[in-house]
């Protein structure tokens, strides 16, 4: 990236050289990316992130089709970023289906089949669960959303481990977000696929072919682009590496606290996420602790955490208000290691026994 911040500034608007310089590279990384989901360079379009993908996805597909209908099929699992943009599209006059997902929290293909009537225009289901880590059989659930409308679904927590083949998934439209893969933050991808309905919302210069205009971050894209490229090549073996932490991070926390339960789909899941819940234990307390022992681990979603908010997630997995405030969500990278393990598992087990005897901060479950 480096260069595209200080030698190589140019506009790949401009026709001078120096913006064509930044142009070839544009035009590279495009291709990088194209490569990966194994799509046409022109159906990937450069965003600033998951959040923006999710956005234009959804209301560029909701608005193009407007005449046709205005029915729109989603789940209550989703990111805030799909959920929230569903939730303006109801105060503006859409109809929006929140499918249920079963207890392990996967999303059942026949359940979008079932929802569908004559007015759904668009199916959103995620690949992967960024609290659970649970993934959903997409190529199963696409083909039910295509025979109504365009299917999109939010593969942010999907990029480095699951398989990106847009074809082979069946999707029409993906997001990615860059600081999932080890890219930059404020950089996504909206792959489009060719001929689908779209109308952009963020209008001007026509950059990126009149679906998303404002100058390119060249820098960023670079970054993000190389980043793809490098976690989708090392994908087996990261998802080998994390899994093997990962299930004995699990085997470990539920023999050893008691209580303790694995929330999501025990098989079914993406090989860096383990995630906890503890009754009778506040999920914040137990954050705290692991951060003063240099433990850096998040309860629910990192955007809602910092609020007292049970995780959406865990209520549509049925669980009570209290047992999901009490969830920890853990998460591997590449980098992990046993050593990290061992001392996680030490400090964790302790710091929830701790908490236990401590009246003023556990639930009253416990
Ligand atoms: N979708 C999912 C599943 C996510 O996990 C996230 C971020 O955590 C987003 C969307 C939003 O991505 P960004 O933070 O790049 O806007």
């Amino acid at each position: 990236m480096t260069p595209y911040f200080t030698e190589l500034f140019g506009n790949p608007s401009s026709i001078h050289a120096v913006g064509q310089q930044a142009r070839y590279a544009l035009d590279e990384a495009r291709d990088r990316v194209a490569r990966v989901l194994n799509c046409r360079a022109r159906e990937v379009v450069f965003t600033g992130g998951g959040t923006e993908s999710d956005n234009a996805a959804i209301v560029g597909v909701a608005t193009a089709l407007q005449e046709t209908g205005n029915h729109i099929i989603t789940t209550s699992v989703e990111h805030h970023a799909v959920l929230h943009t569903c939730q303006h599209l109801e105060s503006q006059g859409y109809d929006v289906t929140y499918l249920p997902v079963d207890s392990d929290g996967i999303v059942q293909p026949d359940a979008v089949s079932r929802a569908i009537t004559d007015r759904t225009t668009l199916v959103s289901v995620m690949y992967a669960n960024n609290e659970i880590g649970v993934v959903n059989p997409i190529p199963e659930i696409a083909p039910g959303g295509q025979a109504a409308g365009l299917f999109h679904t939010d593969a942010v927590q999907a990029a480095g481990y699951l398989d990106l083949d847009v074809r082979k998934l069946g999707v029409d439209l993906l997001s990615l977000s860059g600081h999932k893969f080890h890219g930059p933050k404020g950089t996504g991808v909206l792959f489009i696929r060719r001929g689908a309905p779209f109308l952009p919302f963020l209008l001007g210069g026509g950059q990126e072919r009149e679906r998303r205009s404002g100058t390119e971050n060249i820098p960023g894209i670079v970054g993000l682009s190389v980043a793809l490229e490098t976690a989708n090549s090392q994908r087996e073996e990261s998802s080998r590496h994390c899994a093997a932490l990962r299930d004995r991070i699990v085997d470990q926390v539920l023999a050893r606290v008691r209580g303790s339960r694995l929330n999501g789909h025990p098989t079914q899941r993406l090989p860096n996420n383990a995630n906890f819940s503890f009754p009778g234990v506040e999920g914040e307390p137990i954050l705290l602790g692991l951060d003063m022992a240099g433990v850096a681990a998040s309860s629910g979603s990192a955007c809602s955490s910092g609020s007292l908010e049970p995780s959406h997630v865990l209520l549509a997995l049925g669980q009570s208000a209290e047992v999901a405030r009490g969830s920890l969500r853990l998460t591997l990278g590449k980098d992990n290691t046993d050593e990290q393990v061992d001392y996680l598992l030490d400090v964790l087990v302790d710091l929830v026994e701790r908490l236990r005897q401590l009246p003023s901060l556990t639930t009253a479950g416990s």
